[in-house]
């Protein structure tokens, strides 16, 4: 039966070797460490939690809780480590890293049909591969990557912009337009005083930011600095960059403005809007305190933060399928953070998708796409966008999802309302992944030449 590579073993990586495994695909794990370490590892384990050791809510109300919700029903591992390995930390889900790590490590160094190569990749392999090398892919094989899918297609740091829901805006205290009145009433304008402007410019020269990893540092590049640093180069700096006013004009007063936070939609529903140029070292805290002082912000709700950290991620929209594979070859899936979802769930989320479309690609079966309406869906769905342009990495949340067809739901109900649905969406494809799943397995055991019972069994996750 064919060989599936599957290069790093970290959160994607493990998810996607343990999957196929699971399902009589024999797979060639490759991972560099510990001969060769990424700047943040520390550690052989695979699956290395680089940072926190939080793996977010696990409310059923949010997107996070209901994402693990999903990856459970698809029998993960990732979830399966992090349930073993959890401690104590309220309605999130945090494990002992050590525990997490050894835990994947065994699982995945006791089956039979994974082999694991410790060594680094610096080539893509022939034949079925899932590309899973995280946010600090070693540099050959970045070069490789970037090979494959043209320079202008791989990206090395997330600056990324806070994004709030559009119902979170105030909307009195805004106007929508273009500068020069271009590109009719696509952004929404915050309007501030001299007085807004200088309290607004004062908070951020004073925000606590998240100090930088030493790879980090002198990552700044013009174009890619953040606000509070623009605020501290000069009380102007920002009112003649990010915050200019010009070509705009508020139809309250019918005059400039001092200056002005734009906002661009986010996504095509219209119910997310990005901060344009507002990438930030801020902490969360800071941020949520300081941007919430932008006249219309007042309520924002944030569903991703500004950041700016070192980040190798491809444009998945131009690049991916929503099976994960690379819109140029059929057997090369990518996943994990370099896919450009963000988060570690998330990452191990799209191993999971990755390895089996990969399994049913082997087995000559079709391919899934994950419902829209599911938060996992939505998920893949936004990042393999092929209308989205100026890309930049996105984790699960509700804001992702289509709009409900009811009433104007706000706040918790309308949460309420799109975990039940996706609850129910997501049933009824797994239903029919298991039916498929099924046929799959008649046709890996026929290849395997093992029981179809057993097979099925394996393949359905039970
Ligand atoms: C510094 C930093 C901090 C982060 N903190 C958080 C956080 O607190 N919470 C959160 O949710 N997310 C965080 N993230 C984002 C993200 O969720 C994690 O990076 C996550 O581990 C990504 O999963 P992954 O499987 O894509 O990559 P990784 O988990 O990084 O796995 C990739 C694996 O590939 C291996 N590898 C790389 N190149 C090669 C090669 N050429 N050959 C063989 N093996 C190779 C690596 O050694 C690694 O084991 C952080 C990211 C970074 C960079």
């Amino acid at each position: 039966m064919t060989t599936v590579n599957v290069l790093g073993a970290g959160l994607a990586g493990s998810e996607a070797a343990y999957q196929l495994a699971r399902r009589s695909v024999p797979v060639r794990l490759f991972e560099m460490r510990p001969a060769s370490m990424t700047p943040a590892h520390r550690t052989a384990f695979f699956g290395e939690l680089v940072c926190s050791n939080s793996l977010k809510s696990v409310s059923p109300e949010t997107a996070s809780g209901v994402l693990k919700e999903e990856m459970r029903r698809l029998g993960s591992l990732v979830m399966a480590a992090a349930e073993a390995a959890s401690i104590p930390a309220g309605s999130a889900l945090a494990v002992d890293r050590e525990e997490f790590g050894r835990f994947l490590t065994a699982t995945l160094e006791g089956m039979a049909n994974v082999e694991i190569v410790r060594r680094e990749v610096t080539a893509i392999p022939e034949g079925p591969t899932i590309v899973a090398s995280g946010p600090l892919t070693s540099p050959a094989l970045e070069r490789a990557l970037q090979a494959l899918a043209g320079p202008r297609h791989l990206y090395f740091y997330d600056a990324v912009s806070p994004v709030v829901t559009a119902e979170s805006i105030d909307m009195a205290r805004v106007f929508r337009a273009s500068r020069y009145g271009q590109g009719g009433d696509d952004y929404i304008n915050c309007p501030l005083s001299r007085q807004e402007y200088e309290a607004f410019v004062e908070a951020l020269v004073s925000a606590e930011v998240v100090a930088p990893h030493p790879f980090e540092r002198a990552v700044y590049f013009e174009g890619c600095v953040p606000i509070e640093e623009l605020a501290r180069r000069g009380r102007l700096t920002l009112a003649f960059g990010p915050m200019r006013p010009v070509g705009l004009v508020a139809p309250l007063t019918g005059r400039r403005p001092f200056a002005v936070v734009q906002l661009r939609g986010d996504d095509r529903a219209g119910t997310l809007y990005n901060i344009v140029g507002f990438q930030t070292k801020m902490t969360y805290g800071a941020q949520r305190a300081i941007l919430r002082m932008i006249p219309g912000l007042e309520r924002a709700e944030f569903v991703r933060y500004g950041s700016l950290h070192r980040n190798t991620f491809l444009n998945s929209p131009a690049l991916l399928r929503p099976s994960l594979q690379l819109r140029g070859r059929d057997d090369l899936f990518v996943a994990g953070q370099l896919t450009g979802v963000e988060g570690y769930l998330e990452s191990a989320a799209t191993g999971l998708v990755a390895a089996l479309n990969a399994a049913r690609l082997t087995a000559g079966a079709p391919l899934l796409t994950v419902p829209a309406e599911t938060v996992l869906g939505s998920l893949i769905g936004y990042i393999t966008d092929p209308a989205r342009g100026d890309f930049q990495p996105m984790n699960a949340n509700f804001g992702l999802l289509p709009a409900l067809d009811a009433v104007a739901l706000r706040g918790r109900e309308k949460k309420r309302a799109l975990a039940e649905r996706a609850r129910a969406a997501f049933e009824r494809w797994i239903e029919d992944c298991v039916l498929e799943a099924g046929a799959h397995a008649a046709w890996a055991a026929q290849a395997a030449g093992a029981g179809p019972e057993a097979g099925a069994l394996r393949a359905a996750g039970r």
